[in-house]
């Protein structure tokens, strides 16, 4: 995950967007392939068009909201559901695993081991 390649797009969409493509935020932005970073354009346009009509950040998909799991929803400073932005130790939305947390180049990484495996 090069820096340089995704700068100003900011830490919670970063890392959302590549839980959403099943992207290992580990994988070198060389090798991801010119139809993934279209599929990753594409979907990060479309989410902060709608962070900023609603004034919050959410990524998760229709089927992973509160009120689709009915689970409690998420309570942060950021507001709006996510995947893994700062959920490290709490259960995958998806496959119920452990989130993670690490440091990479002085930025917080947040992702599921099990989801993002390409
Ligand atoms: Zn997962």
């Amino acid at each position: 995950m090069d820096q340089k390649v995704i700068a100003g797009v900011g830490n919670v969409y970063r890392a959302e967007v590549l839980f959403r493509h099943r992207i290992d935020p580990y994988r070198a932005g060389r090798d991801i392939t010119p139809a993934e970073w279209d599929a990753i354009w594409t979907d990060l346009v479309a989410l902060m068009r709608e962070g900023v009509r609603t004034n919050r950040i959410d990524t998760v998909r229709p089927e992973h909201t509160p009120e689709a799991m009915g689970r409690p929803p998420r309570v942060d400073d950021h507001g709006g559901e996510v995947y893994v932005y700062r959920r490290a130790l709490l259960p995958c939305h998806v496959c119920g695993g452990e989130i993670r947390t690490a440091d990479l180049a002085a930025r917080n990484l947040f992702w599921c081991p099990t989801c993002q495996d390409t």
